[in-house]
């Protein structure tokens, strides 16, 4: 039975602090219940899982009583987020309203209370950079002179130096030459360290007992621990919201990327870097070797990278899992070997004649990236771990051109040719340096199905831990209906597509706009934009396509400005979107969203569950579906007064034996067939 923290009840109770603060407060017991978990879990020192259905308040459920647990005990807590959107909701609203919280509850503990934002540094100004920057346009007139002697002439009065701050327009391409870069930075050697834009963000990470991050960037923290580096100061508990994305998150931060232009990248390093090092490594020889081994590598690489980009550009899916390693012996070692000594034997003389330390130190950064990139390299090329690594070749375009009607060499066709190799499961990964290490709690509206919290436990390597899922306080069953014709052709057929046009106009046509339309592939989504654009307009709709390059943002307010908008999104539009009201009434989902099997993640993935005599559509693809499925549900009803309609066009929720199984994990919305109760719902 649980037991409740009088403390927490006092915040939480109908005429309690939290009552004063929150204008027309409604106490909700399914917040009040997570808030205790949370803080048990931290007392207790031991995992949670927590499914807070929408409209819980989960965000106040875990912040309050991990602010509280902090300040009490002298701990820290950082709270992870996969979004900004939710973090500058934590900021903004969250965090500030803890502090008044805390402030009537222990006045003593409020006067210590600090939350900081960590961002990884390339959303800083490093000063060392600017100013060689600076240095070299007094020598070599640039187009960016002007932008860099106002940027210049700022520094003094900004105080965090991020990117927000800057009070005049930068190009991107200038912007990317001033950020912070962890490869290219002197630490407590650069002359610029006291003042250090990024080291002042750092110090004051160490002051505050709650940290908010972004998932990224505390896996990255994790890696780099590892490493024996880190980013983030020493905590006691983490919270991870938005934790349905949290295996994606891992497996990118761990996923390695070779191509040419990497490789090139790497050798401009030393080559740009040159100007701004002492003179002791303005040697044309030095220069002329280095080139050269380039040369010599990026020959062999295009070798083996030009007959396979030409392959893949005549199939017809541009990514492949490999089977086989790339080259048989590691033929680009004595390369790399090469390329390491050059360096390493100039680190040891330039030491020795007691060179710049910048310089020394910058050498020997250098060499430990030519390592690195030599792991990823031959990690890649000889497909090593195809049992715990997926590693595969994709063909990726630049722009929109046409590629077959273009006349290319080897160089251009290796050039697009791209290596990635990522851990087909993370568990091990997690288990080891997340779970054995601090308590952790994961929450979001989406870990369980039916009920159940194993399939998510499972993939994260999270063993023991206390669950809880709480329902959403929404009446589904009166504010939304669930829409599933049943006379639909099946995605696999022919007619699917004319289906999907032929509904979604009648769909349309009854709602008038403030409607979602939720698709699974980009290429499916433009095609029905494309055949529906000129139907919307003669009937009065405008249709808003979900570009890849446009900010979802910038989206969201288009489609918010005016009753007849139709938005085709997909991807990030399945998730954390949050248009509450009579804004959006109705989510059209195509289909239902099973990863792809061509994918080659999920290629892997499933051979590894099949080679292991389990069964990969019911242990991944489905459970996988259910939770994206709740997601693009879960983006209709946001308040206790919305009404709307979900529809799925996947006539598999009737038709196949594990349809109900699906069904069962959705929101308790009444299920129909029938096209004429929507216009029954919408005209009601
Ligand atoms: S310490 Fe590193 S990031 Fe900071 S100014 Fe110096 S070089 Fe740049």
């Amino acid at each position: 039975m649980m037991t409740y923290s009088k403390t927490l009840y006092r915040i939480f109770k109908r005429d309690g602090i939290l009552s004063k603060h929150v204008p027309a407060y409604q106490p909700r017991r399914a917040q009040f219940e997570m808030a205790n978990l949370v803080l048990r879990c931290l007392k207790q020192e031991t995992h949670g899982l927590i499914e807070a259905g929408t409209g819980t308040g989960k965000s106040f459920g875990y912040t309050l009583p991990a602010v509280w647990w902090a300040l009490k005990n002298e701990k820290r807590v950082i709270i992870s987020t996969n979004t900004i959107t939710l973090q500058q909701q934590l900021l903004e609203k969250e965090l500030p309203m803890a502090h008044k919280v805390i402030r009537e509850l222990a006045p003593e503990l409020a006067e210590e209370f600090r939350y900081e934002l960590a961002k990884g540094r390339s959303h800083y100004i490093c000063k060392r950079r600017l100013e060689e920057l600076w240095q070299d346009s007094l020598t070599t007139e640039t187009p960016e002179r002007e932008i860099v002697r106002q940027l210049r002439e700022q520094l003094p009065a900004m105080k965090k130096g991020d990117r927000e701050e800057i009070p005049l327009p930068v190009p991107p391409a200038l912007f990317q030459a001033i950020q912070g870069d962890s490869d290219d930075c002197l630490g407590k050697n650069s002359p610029f360290y006291k003042q250090c834009f990024i080291q002042n963000a750092r110090k004051k990470l160490q002051n505050a007992q709650i940290i908010v991050v972004n998932h990224a960037l505390f896996f990255t923290h994790l890696i780099l621990r590892r490493q024996g580096a880190s980013i983030l100061p020493e905590y006691d508990a983490v919270i991870m919201d938005e934790a349905h994305r949290v295996e994606d998150q891992v497996t990118k931060q761990y996923t390695y990327h070779v191509s040419i232009e990497e490789i090139n990248i790497l050798f401009n390093r030393f080559l740009k870097k040159r100007a701004h090092w002492a003179r002791e490594l303005d040697s044309s020889d030095l220069q002329q070797q280095t080139e050269s081994i380039r040369a010599r590598l990026v020959a062999k690489l295009v070798e083996l990278f030009a007959p396979l980009a030409r392959a893949l550009a005549e199939r017809p899916q541009n990514e492949y899992l490999l089977k086989k390693s790339i080259i048989a012996n590691n033929e680009v070692a004595p390369l790399f070997k090469e390329w390491k000594t050059l360096f390493a034997d100039k680190h040891k003389e330039l030491k020795a004649a007691g060179g710049e330390e910048e310089t020394v130190i910058g050498l020997s950064r250098y060499i430990s990236q030519i390592e690195q990139m030599e792991r990823m390299v031959t990690h890649v090329l000889c497909n090593e771990s195809p049992d715990e690594w997926a590693t595969w070749v994709a063909y990726e375009e630049p722009g929109a051109e046409g590629h077959r009607s273009l006349i290319r060499d080897d160089f251009a066709w290796a050039s697009l040719l791209h290596l990635y190799s990522a851990p087909i499961d993370v568990s091990e990964l997690l288990r080891e340096e997340l779970f054995t290490q601090k308590t952790v709690i994961m929450t979001s509206a989406t870990l369980t199905t039916q009920g159940d919290f194993s399939f998510v436990a499972n993939r994260m390597g999270i063993d023991e831990y206390e669950a809880l899922e709480t329902p959403s306080p929404f009446r589904y069953e009166q504010q939304a209906i669930l829409l599933v014709p049943n006379e639909a052709p099946s995605p696999a057929e022919k007619e699917f597509e004319a289906f999907l046009i032929a509904s979604m106009k009648e769909i349309v046509m009854t709602t008038r706009g403030r409607t979602f339309l939720l698709f699974t592939s980009y290429s499916q989504m433009n095609r029905v934009y494309e055949a529906m654009i000129p139907w919307l307009k003669r009937h009065g709709l405008t249709g808003l396509l979900h570009r890849p390059e446009l900010s979802r943002d910038t989206l969201l307010q288009q489609f918010r400005s005016q009753p007849n908008h139709v938005l085709f999104g997909c991807e990030s539009f399945w998730e954390g979107v949050d248009v509450p009201g009579d804004d959006l009434i109705c989510v059209v989902i195509v289909k239902l969203p099973f990863p792809v099997p061509t994918d080659p993640l999920t290629k892997a993935r499933m051979n590894r569950l099949d080679k292991r005599g389990q069964n990969s559509f019911r242990e991944y693809m489905l459970p996988f579906s259910i939770l994206r499925l709740k997601q693009g549900f879960g983006r209709l009803i946001r308040t206790r007064s919305d009404r709307g309609v979900v529809v799925i066009l996947d006539s598999r929720l009737h038709t196949k034996p594990y349809g109900s199984e699906i069904l069962a994990s959705l929101p308790p919305a009444r299920l129909t067939k029938s096209m004429d109760e929507l216009h029954r719902f919408f005209t009601s």
